[in-house]
This record gives C-alpha cells, structure tokens and sequence, in this order.
C-alpha cells in the first residue's frame, strides 16, 4: 500500500490538479486517518500503524521551499501544492500553521499554482480547520454515501460520526469547495442504486458545490471485492447534475 516517507512528494501528473506537488503532514511511516475507507490506497488502518510522530511545521516548510526551489530552477511546472498523503491532513494539529506556511511558499514560488487539501470533511466543523480551508484555492471534501449507514459500509469512521453535522458544517462553505465522492460497488453497496443515488443527488443540490468530482477504484484496495464503474457509466449517474447547470468532473 501507499505510504510516503517525506514531507514533501513528487510532483505528480494529477488529472485533477495538473501537475501537483504533494505534501504529507501526517507521520511518515504509515497512516493516520479517522475514516479506515474500505477503498484506502494507504491501506487498513489496523496494518499502518504510524510511529504518531507529525512534521513539524517548520520542517515542512524548508522541504517545501527547497523543492520549490529546485522546481523553480529545473523549470518544473507546478498547478497545484496538495496536501494529500498517509491519511487525513487536517489531523495533524498544526493544520492551520502548515496552510499558512504552503501559502507563503506559493506566493514567494509559484505564484498562480493552486493550495489544494483532500480532506474527509470529519473536521470541517472545527472552527480553525473551517477558517484554515478558507484560505486555500481547492478545498477538496469528501462525502461518499449519502446515509449514515452507507457511511459506515464505506468509510468506517473511527469514533463518533454524523453525516449530518458534517453536511451542516459543508454548507458554511456557500458552495466556494469541491465535492468528491467515490463511485463503487460491492455486495454491501452500490453507489448506483436509485435510492442511494438519488439521495447523493440531493445533498450535491444541497451544498451546491462549485465543482463535484466523481472518481472509482483505480489502484490496490484493502477490501477485495470491490468493482469499480467506468467513466460513461458514471456520467450518465450524474448527467441530471450537469443538466441543470453544475459542474461534473468525472474521472473514471
Ligand atoms: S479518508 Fe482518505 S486517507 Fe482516510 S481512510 Fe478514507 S481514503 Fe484513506
């Protein structure tokens, strides 16, 4: 499984992003995450066990200025500085710091590349992570089940979770964020079922996000029986959004 052992990773081609220079705030040896998805590309939680030890700030920010740097000279092209890598970034309790820091280094760098954070949403109520994700350009938040239990078939969470609460928190957004939900089947769910389907429907018509970005299964995944849906498949689930004037990206 996927683990990263610095900082500051990449760049990598990123249909999303371009070409995005990823950065890890979580410890360096295996994976942290309040959710233990059952699609993890950084594997089970129970297998990744992290030494808990988070980067510190300012050691994120000099490996961020010296791969800037380097990028600068080497003529790499940057779009996009995302916080990404062994699990949820907003856990580690510098968050806000570590925004502050990859901002500086964006503008004093690469002026027009984009701040980007997938994140779970698990602490998007948490007024200082809200204000944090306020001031990047992509704050990129997961919702993948529209119910409670679609949440905890896909997402596990570790400790109390409302799906409720969550979208709430979402709608303090006004729509200035980008929604990203997993399209996957398997004998527990299926992202495609009519009632399911309609109800994620809905709250992408609730949160009216600037930007909705459907993706499937395209690595190694802890739980094995998972199948994933192709790009048409997943247009046509989501053709009634776009019809009525959001904007879809589908990356199947
Ligand atoms: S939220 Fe992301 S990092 Fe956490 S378990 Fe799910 S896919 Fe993995």
């Amino acid at each position: 499984m996927l683990h990263f052992d610095k900082p500051v990773f990449g760049p990598i081609f990123s249909r999303r992003l371009g070409s995005s220079l990823g950065v890890n705030v979580l410890p360096s040896a295996g994976k942290l995450c309040n959710f233990d998805c059952i699609y993890c590309e950084c594997g089970w939680n129970r297998d990744g066990r992290s030494s808990g030890i988070f980067p510190r700030t300012e050691d994120v920010r000099s490996a961020l200025e010296a791969k800037l740097t380097e990028c600068a000279a080497e003529g790499t092209r940057i779009d996009s500085i995302t916080f990404s890598g062994n699990g949820e970034p907003t856990l580690n309790p510098d968050f806000p710091a570590l925004v502050d820091a990859a901002v500086e280094a964006r503008d004093r760098f690469f002026p027009s590349a984009k701040i980007s954070v997938l994140s779970n949403a698990t602490t998007v109520g948490r007024k200082e992570i809200f204000e944090a994700l306020r001031k990047v350009d992509n704050p990129i938040m997961k919702i993948d089940a529209p119910t409670e239990e679609g949440v905890r078939i896909l997402n596990r969470p570790c400790g109390n979770y409302s799906l409720e609460e969550t979208l709430c928190a979402l709608e303090r957004f006004e729509g200035d964020f980008i929604l990203q939900t997993m399209f996957l089947k398997c004998p527990e769910y299926d992202s495609s079922e009519e009632h399911g389907l309609g109800a994620w429907l809905d709250i992408v018509r609730r949160l009216r996000p600037r930007e909705t970005m459907v993706y499937t299964i395209d690595r190694e995944t802890p739980q094995k029986n998972l199948q994933k849906f192709s790009a048409e498949e997943m247009r046509m689930f989501t053709d009634v959004l776009v019809k009525e004037g959001f904007m879809v990206q589908v990356r199947g």
